[in-house]
């Protein structure tokens, strides 16, 4: 039986106020927030940033001189925490692009790098300027983290991103010591563990993330099915690759179906810690329903919740907003739900939209316990740790339990 449905408002913050006000916020959050003062011109097809109307942004114009003066002065001030990398780029209340197309962020990344004692990661698909940023990965060892996004050097290349550079541009990019990390994925056979061979012939120091990547709402059909096909691909591409014994540090990620079978222990034990009644319900994504379901029937009600804001196939307890929640209540009246849920970046006890705990409350009626041990630290920690390549396909691919885990279906 379905309820009428309240609207939860969020909380909106930047109704009223300049575009400094953005930067700022921005900042606090340890982002560097440039801006091209327009859509970013890549265009590619897969990007997560096609439909973001669940969330409040406002984009601050091109950002001049004035502005990086403001930004360096601000960022300066703050106390420095030698384990920070600052992001360049704000993704919060502000769209994300490629940063590297704004004329003079090459000089501002030198600039950040002198005059603050600071470290900086930033991640692009590769508009840097050769030879200069291999020069400065020299002169400031340690405080860069480079995170480039190769996504794919196959011939899906020109579909997924129509205005990216090209390969030789990427290869030069790799071949020196600027690069910490690649990433790339699997869309067909071949795709992936042909970019790995190529990438670790230039580049055996920088990390290979690989993977698959997830549809979400507002990319195109075409675009998602390719996306799935890659999923499909995934595990054959993997033991290629691992079977090449490559030198490089090698980590995978994975559909979240794989990323909760490979942190199951972990899962359940940290289940059993908190000590519910078999009568409670929490909130789960679809695949820590899958595991809680395999190893810890009836011993409380998993209360599933499909991620339906971000849309697509994303299946993931973070990125859960109250609005989904709400979608599949009955006749609920308490709800034990992750601490995680109401962790992000808008803002103290805010989902994803910006919606707090208490307007679920108010609006719905239903009393909120939070599970605090499940928190962002703890989701990433596990996202990361079993990450590697080594565990994906030893742990997963060849484990015949992963075949019985498959065949489970998703509760719905
Ligand atoms: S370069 Fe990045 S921000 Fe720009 S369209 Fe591609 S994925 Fe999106």
């Amino acid at each position: 039986m379905g309820r009428d449905l309240p609207v939860l408002e969020p909380t909106l913050v930047l109704q009223g106020k300049g575009h400094r006000e953005v930067l700022t916020r921005e900042m606090d959050a340890g982002k560097i927030p440039l801006s091209l003062g327009k859509k970013c011109p890549v265009e590619c097809s897969f990007c997560y940033e096609l439909d973001h109307s669940y969330r409040e942004t406002k984009d601050p114009p091109k950002t001049t001189q004035d502005d990086w003066e403001f930004i360096l002065n601000y960022i300066n001030a703050k106390p420095t925490d030698p384990m920070q990398f600052w992001c360049l780029g704000g993704n919060e209340y502000m769209e994300w692009t490629d940063l590297f197309l704004h004329p003079k962020a090459m000089e501002w990344v030198e600039d950040f790098l002198k005059y603050t004692d600071k470290s900086i990661q930033f991640f692009t698909v590769g508009f840097v300027h050769v030879p200069k940023i291999h020069q400065l990965a020299a002169q400031y060892p340690g405080r860069i983290n480079f995170e480039l996004s190769v996504i794919t050097l196959s011939r899906y290349r020109q579909q997924m991103m129509p205005h990216a550079p090209s390969v030789r541009h990427l290869m030069k990019v790799l071949d020196g010591p600027s690069v910490s990390s690649a990433n790339f994925y699997a869309f067909d056979e071949g795709t992936m563990s042909k970019d790995a061979a190529e990438i670790s012939a230039v580049n055996q120091q920088c990390v290979l993330w690989m993977g698959c990547l997830t549809p979400v709402r507002g990319l195109k059909e075409e675009t998602a099915a390719l996306m799935r096909q890659g999923r499909t691909f995934l595990p054959v591409e993997a033991e290629r690759i691992y079977d090449l014994g490559l030198p490089n540090v090698m980590t995978i990620h994975t559909e979240a179906a794989v990323t909760a079978f490979l942190n199951r222990k972990r899962i359940v034990s940290l289940f059993d810690s908190l000590e519910l009644d078999k009568k409670d319900h929490v909130v789960t994504a679809a695949s820590v329903h899958k595991i809680l379901t395999m190893y810890r029937r009836n011993r409380a009600r998993f209360f599933f919740v499909p991620n339906a804001v971000l849309g697509g196939d994303s299946d993931c307890t973070v990125l859960l907003t109250f609005e989904d929640i709400q979608r599949r209540l009955t006749d609920q009246k308490r709800l034990y739900v992750p601490k995680c849920v109401m962790e992000s970046g808008r803002g103290t006890n805010m989902d994803i939209m910006g919606v707090t705990v208490d307007e679920f409350t108010k609006k719905t009626g239903v009393k909120v316990r939070v599970l605090h041990q499940i928190d962002t630290k703890f989701a990433n920690a596990r996202l990361y740790r079993n990450g590697t390549l080594h565990n994906y396909v030893e742990d997963y691919v060849r484990n015949p339990l992963s075949t019985q885990y498959e065949a489970l279906p998703f509760s719905a």
